[in-house]
């Protein structure tokens, strides 16, 4: 097989509801997403979102790696494709990322073979600030079978204390609670909001206090901490992991494909969380349903705690014809069923696109 046509999109699609994380509201996301054809008419997809400030990249550089990574891999061998693009994951993690898990999808990686129905238990994400609605907010997602709830933080440590106790209240002994700061605490803010979580019942973890490099400040929140920490802006490679494993209190490591560089190195990194003696929790929060629906094939087998590929839950429109069912809190993985891209809620999404065949220079609308 060669690779016969790429074409790159970039996608706008909005949420439901607006996603609020310590530093920034998403309205929308708006990924990259890879189409890449092979010559006996295979196809593949991949996507990922780049943010700046959870990746090193920038949306425009990442774009640009993508369009001459594709131009550079038409007419070559896939296989040959793939080892280029994976030597440039640690300079380029959610941009080769994309290529390589559209890629991936073109050769049949076996961890993408879906041959029995499975469910996956999926995190729900509690959007609501209001006390009154964040109760009815949490009980209808437990009432819904959401059995792991995710509890942004980072914002202020009051209000944000607050909001814990509001939802660990109402959720009392009926889910886990996972906490999530991304970054937005500082060493002391941290303490103070570990002072106030004393107590709290059912946190299964804590995820990212403080800054993606400052790992002094992560190492001592982790070491106090009564709940396990869970590091994720500070983990791309497996050097990352092993530093991780070393601090007492990191518990958990979150991945997500895009990090990982693409499907093979998502299962070599969650081997190695295992193998390092931590938990892995896998899934992207901002993701379509291409991400979500390959991070939901790793998962298979790898993990055990609630995934958090569900950004495909959040968008109004979806990419796939037959789309991801949510079933009782959990991701139905039905066997056999390959995804099918709508191309028209393609079309209408895409704000550019670049195609790339061996006939025709690319063409940019
Ligand atoms: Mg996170």
């Amino acid at each position: 097989m060669k690779i016969d046509s790429i074409h790159l999109y970039r996608i706008s699609m909005p949420l439901e509801t607006p996603y609020a994380v310590s530093r920034k509201v998403f309205h929308e996301i708006t990924p990259v997403v890879a189409e890449v054809r092979g010559s006996g008419g295979e196809l593949g997809w991949g996507e990922a979102l780049i943010t700046p400030g959870y990746t090193h990249e920038s949306v425009e550089g990442g774009w640009d790696f993508c369009k001459h990574a594709a131009s550079a891999s038409i007419g070559t061998d896939p296989v040959a494709a793939l080892a280029i693009l994976r030597r440039q994951v640690d300079m380029h993690p959610c941009a080769a990322s994309t290529l390589i898990a559209a890629l991936e999808m073109l050769t049949a990686h076996d961890a993408l073979r879906v041959m029995e129905t499975t469910r996956i238990p999926l995190l729900a994400p509690c959007h609501a600030k209001d006390p009154e609605a964040l109760k009815d907010e949490v009980n209808g997602l437990i009432e819904s079978g959401f059995a792991t709830l995710k509890v942004k933080a980072g914002f202020d440590v009051g209000k944000d204390l607050a909001r814990l106790h509001t939802i660990a209240e109402t959720a009392r002994g009926r889910a886990a609670l996972r906490i999530d700061a991304n970054c937005g605490f500082s060493l002391d803010d941290a303490r103070r909001y570990l002072d106030g979580l004393r107590g709290v019942p059912d946190i299964e973890l804590l995820e990212q206090p403080c800054g993606s490099q400052d790992w002094e400040s992560n190492a001592e929140v982790a070491r106090i901490s009564p709940v396990p920490v869970m590091l994720d802006e500070s983990i791309y490679s497996l050097a990352d992991i092993d530093r991780a494993a070393s601090l007492p209190g990191i518990g958990f490591i979150k991945l997500k494909m895009k990090k990982a560089g693409g499907v093979e190195r998502l299962c070599q990194a969650l081997d190695h969380i295992h193998a390092r003696g931590l938990l892995p929790v896998l899934g992207d929060g901002v993701s379509t349903e291409i991400g979500c629906w390959a991070e939901a094939c790793v998962w298979r087998g790898r993990v055990r705690h609630a995934g958090e590929m569900n950004g495909f839950a959040k968008t109004r429109a979806r990419l796939f014809e037959d789309p991801l069912i949510v079933e009782h809190g959990s991701l139905l993985m039905d066997a056999g069923r390959t995804p099918v891209i709508d191309r028209a809620v393609l079309n209408a999404h895409s704000v550019e696109r670049e195609s790339y065949t061996p006939a025709r220079s690319c063409q940019t609308r």
